[in-house]
């Protein structure tokens, strides 16, 4: 059907949710020592939720299947992971509005817009100590020289999440236990880090 998903974009979802799934535990552990231990569980929760529904996306445009996801993970994530991404992919869905076959550069910019959102909602930058550290280096990233360049993004991804060890908490719950984190990283940018790999994986060409 004209605008159907492609069915690489359903494989990539379905590699990230399972990750998430996969991750659950390490995710659980790190937002306890840093946070109030939540995380993997609602990302967990959300991922399933993602996965019983994925055969509703096969015959949407992208742009409507990032709609879908962010009601999704609003309804199922909660916290202030759930009301991030789904602000995120929000903005990243109308990116990609009216675009047949989004390409590499379509999926950057969608990026960066959903990046984006999440620092206006979340009222963060790099270097706050929080999933962006991971999210907007990876965005960047794919939008540089060569667009589309998951891996490049995926290790932009993995050393944003290990920098955020070194960096004292200012937003979210880790701020409450100050420099008591220091040395284990973000668990929101851990988890950004564990969802693009797997997406790169599944697409690795
Ligand atoms: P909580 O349990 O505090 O509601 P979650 O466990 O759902 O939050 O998510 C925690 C993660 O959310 C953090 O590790 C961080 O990456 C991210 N986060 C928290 N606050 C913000 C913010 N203001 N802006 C961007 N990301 C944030
Ligand atoms: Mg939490
Ligand atoms: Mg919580």
């Amino acid at each position: 059907a004209a605008g159907a998903a492609d069915p690489r974009l359903v494989a990539a979802i379905r590699a990230a949710a399972e990750r998430l799934i996969g991750e659950e535990e390490r995710l659980t552990e790190l937002d306890r020592a840093v946070g109030d231990g939540d995380l993997g569980a609602n990302l967990a929760r959300g991922a399933r939720a993602v996965l019983a529904e994925l055969g509703t996306y096969e015959n949407r445009s992208a742009a409507a299947v990032l709609r879908a996801l962010s009601a999704t993970l609003r309804r199922t994530v909660g916290g202030t992971s759930g009301a991030l991404y789904a602000a995120g992919l929000l903005r990243a869905a109308g990116a990609l509005e009216g675009k047949a076959a989004p390409g590499a550069g379509d999926w950057a910019g969608a990026l960066a817009a959903g990046a984006g959102a999440i620092a206006t909602l979340g009222d963060a930058k790099i270097g706050d100590r929080t999933m962006l550290d991971a999210l907007l280096p990876a965005a960047e990233r794919l939008g540089g020289a060569a667009p589309g360049d998951l891996a490049a993004a995926v290790s932009a991804a993995r050393d944003g999440a290990a920098r955020s060890a070194d960096i004292a908490p200012r937003r979210g719950r880790s701020s409450y236990l100050g420099e008591r984190v220091l040395g284990l990283p973000d668990p929101g940018a851990e988890a950004v880090a564990a969802w693009l790999a797997a997406i790169a994986a599944a697409l690795r060409p």
